[in-house]
């Protein structure tokens, strides 16, 4: 039997006879969960019900029971498997294979009795993510347009971290950005000897307290809730303040701020406000790194994810640029993928 691998309406990205990924199907016995982002745990309810199993990495099943404490995951067998290591189920033999996206993301290969390899990438960012090479691929496509390239020269992680450094010295430093990609920078920030406090609200102080668990070097970090870290927010001293990016319409609106995000392709970094500025930090491959993926993972078949994103792009862009076999699924109603 050939590879077989498609995405389902409802996003499931289905692989071989039994896996399903980040997204329920009521067909198949295994769920595995790529990473704790909310676009990937679709139905997730459903699937600790109903599944035989759900398979994820011990990161991300701590970072997801921190981003929806109703789940509880813990009432639940889930099974984590590390990296690199396989379980085999029925014929099939499913292997984690880490992504370089949030804590524990993690791509999936499945590999059948017959030696077919289907493998889904789940998100990522080029730079450290082993390619996995399969026979059908299922590869994100979050910036699958040519336009979308972000080949700026200079190392935005740097560069983030020597602004950050000069607006300490005026007090404290707002930093906006997703869960995951904050706690990153908290990294980043600390692997560059920054040593303010590290002030955050509850949500995020959980997600980096587990990023910590894991291995994560984010030294001390306080609550904006408690005394210590009110006193410096309303002190405007020297600290770095982190909030999601929902927030970012009603704190810190007289201080120095940074917003981090992947949209962003003309400049590494863009004034947007009087003391706001905009940095084009991301954890998802850019055009280039996606194609590079693609030729790299020698897939002869490769379909793009058309349910997280728009996925007709990338799909012709495969077709023209490596001469590979590519559509986008689930399909548009009425779109022609040709
Ligand atoms: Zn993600």
């Amino acid at each position: 039997m050939a590879a077989r691998a498609q995405v389902a309406r409802n996003g499931a990205v289905l692989l071989g006879d039994s896996v399903a990924c980040d997204a329920f199907d009521e067909q198949r016995p295994l769920r595995i969960v790529t990473h704790a982002h909310a676009d990937h745990l679709g139905g997730l309810r459903k699937s600790l019900k109903c599944c035989r199993k759900v398979l994820m990495t011990r990161a991300t099943r701590d970072l997801t029971e921190k981003l929806d404490e109703t789940l509880k995951l813990r009432d639940f067998p889930i099974e984590t498997l590390e990296y690199g290591k396989s379980i085999q189920y029925g014929d099939e033999r499913i292997t984690l294979i880490k992504a370089d996206h949030i804590l524990g993301a993690a791509q999936v290969l499945v590999e059948d009795a017959n030696g077919n390899r289907m493998a889904y990438s789940g998100d990522f960012r080029i730079d450290d993510t082993p390619v996995v090479e399969c026979d059908v691929l299922v590869v994100e496509a979050t910036y699958g347009s040519p336009s979308c390239r972000r080949s700026f020269g200079v190392d935005v992680g740097k560069l983030l971290v020597s602004m950050i450094e000069q607006r300490l010295r005026g007090g404290t430093v707002y930093v906006f950005g997703y869960h995951g990609k904050l706690q990153e920078i908290m990294q980043l920030l600390r692997d560059a000897d920054v040593s303010v406090p590290f002030v955050m609200p509850q949500r995020v102080y959980e997600v980096a307290r587990v990023c910590r668990q894991h291995g994560m070097r984010l030294g001390s970090l306080s609550l904006s809730t408690d005394t210590d870290g009110r006193e410096l927010l309303d002190g405007d001293l020297p600290c770095v303040a982190f909030y999601h990016m929902n927030a970012r319409g009603y704190v810190g609106l007289r201080n120095a701020r940074i917003c981090v995000s992947g949209w962003e392709f003309t400049k590494p970094c863009r004034q947007i406000g009087d003391r706001e500025y905009l940095v084009a930090l991301s954890d998802h491959s850019d055009f280039d790194g996606l194609i590079e993926y693609v030729k790299r993972s020698r897939a002869k078949q490769v379909i793009t994810d058309n349910y997280r994103s728009q996925g007709t792009v990338l799909a012709k862009e495969i077709r023209k640029r490596l001469g590979v076999s590519a559509v986008p699924m689930p399909r548009t109603p009425g779109q022609s993928t040709l």
